[in-house]
């Protein structure tokens, strides 16, 4: 059987795409026949493992972009009450 694997970013650990989105990493016999296991999308959010990104440098991860966002507003916001 097919394994649904999630990619994270290495310097952070924030999945890469979103939390319903996986690929399918090859079993053997899917690789002799050249076609994916079908594994049911419950059954495949089920059994994702999450794995590091084994590729080229990914961006910024979009997750920190976010928090980061927020952390700036919400000390804007601060600054704005302390005056
Ligand atoms: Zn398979
Ligand atoms: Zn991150």
């Amino acid at each position: 059987m097919c394994q649904p694997v999630a990619y994270t970013y290495p310097q952070c650990g924030h999945l890469v795409a979103s939390r319903d989105t996986y690929d399918l990493q090859r079993c053997m016999r899917a690789l002799s026949t050249n076609m994916d296991c079908w594994i049911k999308p419950d059954d495949a959010k089920a059994r994702v493992v999450r794995r590091t990104w084994p590729g080229l440098a990914l961006g910024p991860c979009s997750s920190c972009a976010r928090i980061a966002e927020a952390k700036n507003a919400s000390m804007a916001n601060a600054g704005k009450t302390d005056n």
